[in-house]
């Protein structure tokens, strides 16, 4: 078990794609660490940079107190599971599992006890003699996390392992991860594109784009308070609202609403007011947002209701079912008190 530490980090390819760009971070020992952002943002080369599949192009890498910037990959003691599995399709489960003890040249014995205990751990206890094209998607994403947990690595890194599999499976797959990883303590560096995976599995994540972090901290800081204006449309599963405003006699006033502004700005600020569909709601009085209920969307539990507002921008909100307000209708919907965000017009980030 290692933390991670990252200085000024650039992976360059060779057609002058800086896929990673000076980064910087640490990962502590034992943490479930998510590293989230859209698809091309440098995920995938910033995990194949640490585990030494990429050569870094400047900057440095240390796993412990070692700096493994020039260590070829098997000599950084770290596993890593592939979004495809990479799985030997001739060899049992079991062969799968101890390949990596194989290579190190264990005893078979040590071999078929490190398989068995591992398997068992990860519900495949009765599949040890299979080939993985008798297995389902789920067991075969198993059996790759078994073979990357086979050996005791200092550090697991994981990229986007779940993604092939359905959304129920996902769920279990989760679950066994997250137990997994709990129960021997491995520094996990997980890659999604899936915010509400990251959200739910990571003690901490980091938001990227373009080869650099946006924001790093808790999932619960990183919904709640998103540091800029392209973290808030990443984060939620139902995307943020993010609305005009202006600063006018200290009060905010957007979507044809005046509010009371959450930071003390000079007059005619102009800002982007944000807040989460999930924060609002429909009240007969107070202080908030009138529209016009233009139209309902079914989200399952809940609905999101999308209102006209007077200057033409569209408020979404969320509510249960059985307070669908009627479409046409004129109703407000009130922020929850401390929830409304406002970003810089300039740089996006966050002012409050
Ligand atoms: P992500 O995993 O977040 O989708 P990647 O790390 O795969 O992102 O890619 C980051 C950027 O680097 C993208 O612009 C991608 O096109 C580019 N890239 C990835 N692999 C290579 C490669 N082998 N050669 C050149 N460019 C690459
Ligand atoms: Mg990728």
């Amino acid at each position: 078990m290692a933390r991670i530490k990252i200085d000024q980090l650039s992976t360059v390819y060779p057609n002058g794609v800086r896929a990673v760009d000076s980064l910087d971070l640490e990962i502590a020992d034992g943490e479930f660490f998510a590293l989230l952002g859209p698809s091309g943002c440098g995920k995938t080369t910033l995990l194949r940079t640490i585990a030494g599949l990429e050569q870094a192009s400047g900057g440095s890498v240390s796993i412990g107190d070692k700096d493994v910037t020039s260590f070829e990959p098997g000599r950084r003691n770290v596993a890593m599971v592939f979004q495809d599995y990479a799985l030997f399709p001739h060899m049992t489960v079991s062969e799968n599992i101890a390949y990596p003890l194989k290579v190190r040249r264990q005893p078979k014995t040590r071999q078929r006890e490190v398989a068995e205990r591992t398997a068992g751990s990860l519900s495949l206890g009765g599949l040890l003699e299979r080939r993985p094209g008798q297995l389902s998607g789920g067991q075969q994403q198993r059996v790759a996390l078994a073979r990357a947990v086979a050996i005791d690595a200092d550090v697991l890194l994981l990229d986007e392992p779940l993604s092939n599999l359905d959304a129920r499976l996902r769920l279990e797959a989760r679950t066994f991860l997250k137990r997994l990883q709990k129960d021997i303590g491995i520094t996990t560096v997980f890659v999604t594109h899936d915010q509400a995976e990251a959200l739910a599995l990571a003690d901490r994540i980091a938001v990227m784009e373009a080869g650099r972090i946006r924001q790093l901290g808790s999932p619960r800081d990183v919904f709640r308070r998103p540091s800029d204006t392209f973290v808030a449309n990443f984060i939620g599963s139902t995307p943020m609202n993010l609305l005009d405003g202006t600063i006018e006699n200290g009060s905010l006033s957007v979507a044809g609403a005046t509010l009371p502004s959450p930071v003390d700005l000079p007059d005619d600020t102009k800002v982007t007011v944000g807040i989460r569909p999930e924060y609002l709601s429909l009240e007969p009085a107070g202080q908030g947002i009138t529209g016009t209920v233009s139209t309902i969307e079914n989200l399952g539990v809940s609905s999101l209701v999308t209102l006209e507002c007077p200057d033409g921008s569209l408020l979404g909100l969320t509510v249960r079912e059985q307070h669908e307000p009627a479409i046409g209708s004129t109703v407000t919907a009130v922020p929850e008190q401390g929830r409304l965000l406002l970003y810089g017009k300039e740089d996006g980030t966050v002012l409050r």
